[in-house]
């Protein structure tokens, strides 16, 4: 498994590993509410307690100058935050960025694709979970299949170098449709990545061990119509991926319960609150909105919080699908 050991990084932490690639929340609200990811009834964050458009910039900024490369915007939803085009844009603009990316739920790359892509996005994950307009509202409890639908169009006519499709495989919801999904998939050049579902946050609507469906059993799913070949060129993320022979397409399998990644993790993650998390599945971290109020403008003070916060980045997650969930932050308030 390949990771980032770059032992002149200024972002190494105590493990080895240097922290290369940022994951920003910009919002915690979502225009739709998944059953897996958020609780029916959520109370967000008020806006002041959130970072500003030119906070997460800065610290964006801090990142970029401390040597990370990849940069990826998601929420929540990331496109319902007023003023995200522009702050793209600049992020965009950072000197020694390679990649600006984005997560997004699709319900409004319909309108903003191209936008999107002129600001300078140039890969996009959109998370589809099931192509049965009636399951797709029920698992989104709000989500309207066919906008997202015409949204992933509008994503392929706009120009990305890659597209991914996002899909949380949840037990008798919806992992029937695993081969119909990765056909999708291929038919239209876009890769697939399905997730196993973590638990973060209390979730009110199903139980999550009995929902648990495992990235192997979708490996003897897909067997069925499929042939994998396992890619080796790993970057450091958490999916294992695979070429779909005969296609364009990879399908990867984000495995949380069944498949360790962290030895390779090279990622951190800013809440909208301006929380900087060192790993998904602990409560490491620094608050990095005091931070930048304390001393506004001060990007270097800014950068020693920054290096002495990747110290306490833990080794790694336990999570267990049986017992209630240890972290009590929702994904949305995450930045998954
Ligand atoms: N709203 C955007 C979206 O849905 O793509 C971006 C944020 S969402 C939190 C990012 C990804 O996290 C989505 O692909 C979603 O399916 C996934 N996700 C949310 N809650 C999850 C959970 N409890 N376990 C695993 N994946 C989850
Ligand atoms: Fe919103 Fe994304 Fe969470 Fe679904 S997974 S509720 S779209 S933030």
């Amino acid at each position: 498994m390949k990771t980032d050991f770059l032992p002149h990084h200024p972002l190494v932490d105590r493990f080895g590993r240097a922290v290369t690639y940022l994951r920003v929340s910009i919002t915690d609200r979502c225009d739709f509410r998944c059953v897996y990811c958020m609780a029916e009834d959520m109370t967000f964050l008020p806006r002041q307690q959130i970072l500003s458009l030119e906070e997460i910039r800065f610290i964006c900024q801090a990142f970029v100058e401390l040597g990370v490369g990849k940069i990826r915007i998601t929420g929540g939803e990331p496109l319902v935050r007023k003023g995200v085009l522009d702050l793209l844009q600049q992020i965009g603009q950072l000197g020694g960025l390679r990649e600006l990316v984005m997560t997004s739920n699709g319900s409004r790359l319909a309108q903003m694709a191209d936008e999107l892509h002129a600001a300078g996005v140039k890969r996009i994950n959109v998370s589809l979970d099931t192509l049965d307009p009636v399951k797709f509202k029920a698992l989104t409890r709000i989500g309207d299949l066919e906008q997202v639908l015409r949204g992933i169009n509008a994503a392929r006519e706009a120009g990305f170098e890659r597209i991914k499709i996002n899909a949380v495989i949840l037990k008798d919801r919806n992992h029937l449709e695993v081969c119909d999904l990765v056909q999708f998939a291929v038919e239209r050049g876009l890769d697939i990545s399905f997730i196993e579902e973590m638990p973060l946050g209390a979730v009110d609507n199903h139980d999550r061990s009995e929902a648990h469906y495992p990235s192997h059993r979708i490996k003897q799913d897909l067997a069925s119509r499929f042939r994998l070949e396992a890619v080796h060129d790993k970057t450091g993320g958490p999916s294992d991926y695979f070429r779909i022979q005969g296609s364009d397409s990879r399908v990867g399998f984000i495995s949380p319960h069944s498949a360790n990644f962290c030895s390779s993790c090279n990622r951190v993650r800013l809440t909208a609150e301006g929380r900087l998390l060192l790993c998904l599945g602990n409560e490491h971290s620094v608050d990095l909105k005091a931070v930048v109020r304390q001393r506004p403008g001060d990007i270097d003070f800014l950068k020693q919080a920054i290096i002495s916060a990747i110290d306490i980045k833990p080794e790694k997650h336990e999570f267990n699908i049986h017992e209630r969930p240890v972290i009590l932050r929702h994904m949305n308030a995450t930045g998954g």
